[in-house]
């Protein structure tokens, strides 16, 4: 789809700080941040909804993969994964990890976006990528 935004940012028409990709999914964090390290998993591919992905398997392997870089990297156990899909019409999961007194109490509240740093991204995103080597 030509005007699908995580379609351009796949083909990197559009920059992301990307955290993994491979020859079905794209990892990137989210500008739209719940908390430090919020990664969105998508499939290369167009699809609408996660649940019309036909490499399904192949790509929940990699949302597995990031999901346990994001947990080493950052050192929590605790990563939130959402499906939720009405933000944007391109497939995608997202792995919120959490933190002790990061502001949303028993769940993540939608639409509290925290505010992080260039510098505090950057730095979250090697040592999350540091585990998908
Ligand atoms: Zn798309």
């Amino acid at each position: 789809m030509s005007d699908c935004i995580f379609c351009k940012i796949v083909k990197k028409e559009i920059p992301s700080k990307i955290v993994y990709e491979d020859k079905i999914s794209f990892a990137f964090l989210d500008i739209k941040p719940y908390n430090l390290g919020h990664t969105l998993v998508i499939p290369k591919k167009h699809y609408r909804w996660v649940w019309d992905i036909k490499e399904i398997g192949e790509f929940f392997k990699s949302v597995n993969k990031v999901a346990n870089a994001i947990r080493k990297g950052l050192k929590t156990e605790f990563v939130v994964s959402l499906i939720v899909g009405e933000e944007v019409p391109h497939a995608h999961v997202h792995l919120v990890p959490r933190f002790k007194d990061d502001g949303h109490g028993s769940a993540i509240k939608l639409g509290n976006f925290k505010n992080i740093s260039e510098k505090d991204q950057l730095e979250a995103l090697s040592k999350i990528k540091k585990y998908l080597k």
